[in-house]
């Protein structure tokens, strides 16, 4: 039996093999603790870390001590939003978002509104992009946050950071960003977009599961959060808990491969996903992208409707493919995708895949990949069959 071609990089990634062998010996010769301040096993650790947090610094345009790590972009999400809230509380009771957030930003808001606080949650257009000018008139003085994605992990929608950054900057508000999609696949600097807390996670760039982080500026302004996890106090008090060191060494050998190849690799993909999506219109018709064309979308995404279909009957026919109908953080659910919704692709009839492609994908995937498409979604709209 050969593996089904893996198309679902939005969902994880798997580890480069040049990370593996990185984070290998902190499994075994090297298992010190970095705390352990008195002996060689904890130096060892504690240079790894520390050159892990160069790494990811490196690859957002933020410096070192800026960087503190979790066990990935959910719990960065959790202590921004909960932790950068409940430090502002004095100052106001109310953060802007927008409508296709990730599930754990969506429910950290969730959490807080019986708690007191309001949100505005941005609509976005057919894009998923937001209004500036909405998010101007949303903000008020009583706004302590805004929370915007870098990129969507649906349909690949690149918000405009910059732009929202000046204005969170210039309105006095932080400015969180969920950028697990984002990072190593986009370029991101933090001080050129005013960002002041972005979450990342080493899974989705091909790093190992269960560890990413969370930059918090630390200059102009500097950005206090309050501690969601207690304990010894590590990480600057942010987050306490033994570190995980083969894990944020994996994470800071993947985030200097993403850092350094990232121009090429996501030239190729934005090919190769363009030649998926040829393939597809040139032998089906009533194909609808959902979601950006062009610059706003990451290159390695697509995102589209089949008219004619049944979406369970498209996946279940399509088993020797890996790909997801919607988020893979919800499923399960049946429900038509919040991101769909609010891009008011809900209605399209159809079943909707999204492809994700990453490094390990070739050009010999993709031709599998569109045939297949094309053979079931003919089959199953019952035309006649080609030769
Ligand atoms: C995957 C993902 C997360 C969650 O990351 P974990 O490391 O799995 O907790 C959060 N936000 C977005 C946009 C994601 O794609």
């Amino acid at each position: 039996m050969t593996k089904p071609i893996y198309l679902d990089y939005h969902s994880t990634t798997p580890v480069d093999p040049r990370v593996l062998d990185t984070m290998l010996p902190y499994f075994t010769e090297r298992f010190g603790n970095p705390a352990s301040r008195q002996h060689a096993y904890g130096w060892a650790a504690q240079e790894a870390v520390e050159t892990a947090r160069s790494q990811v610094a490196a690859l957002i345009g933020a410096t070192a001590g800026e960087i503190v790590f979790t066990s990935g972009a959910s719990e960065s999400n959790n202590l921004a939003i909960k932790g950068g809230t409940c430090a502002l509380r004095a100052k106001g009771d109310h953060i802007v978002t927008v409508a296709t957030e990730h599930k754990s930003i969506l429910d950290c808001f969730k959490r807080l509104q019986p708690e007191g606080w309001h949100v505005t949650f941005l609509p976005v257009d057919r894009d998923g992009v937001i209004s500036l000018d909405e998010l101007r008139a949303a903000i008020t003085d009583r706004t302590v946050m805004v929370s915007a994605m870098a990129a969507n992990n649906e349909i690949g929608t690149i918000q405009p950071l910059a732009a929202i950054g000046a204005i969170a900057s210039e309105r006095g508000v932080l400015f969180h960003t969920d950028a697990a999609q984002a990072v190593g696949k986009i370029p991101l600097d933090v001080k050129a977009m005013n960002v002041d807390l972005l979450s990342l996670t080493a899974h989705k760039f091909y790093g190992p599961k269960g560890a990413g982080a969370l930059f918090i500026r630390r200059r102009k302004p500097r950005i206090e959060l309050a501690c969601q996890i207690d304990g010894g106090g590590h990480e600057n008090g942010f987050r306490s808990g033994t570190l995980n060191v083969p894990g944020i060494v994996g994470l800071g050998a993947a985030a200097e491969i993403c850092r350094t190849n990232m121009d090429s690799e996501q030239a190729r993909l934005g090919s190769l996903r363009d030649r998926l999506l040829d393939l597809l219109r040139h032998d089906l018709d009533g194909i609808h992208v959902n979601g950006p064309t062009g610059e706003r979308r990451l290159p390695h995404n697509l995102h589209a409707s089949f008219a004619g279909v049944e979406g369970e009957r498209l996946l279940m026919a399509l088993g020797d493919l890996a790909v997801s109908t919607g988020s893979a953080c919800s499923s399960g659910s049946q429900a038509a995708s919040h991101v769909l919704e609010a891009i008011g692709a809900a209605a399209i009839p159809g079943a909707s895949i999204r492809f994700g492609l990453g490094r390990m994908t070739t050009e010999q995937e993709i031709e599998i990949a569109a045939a297949r498409v094309i053979k079931v979604v003919r089959s199953l709209r019952g035309d006649p069959v080609s030769a």
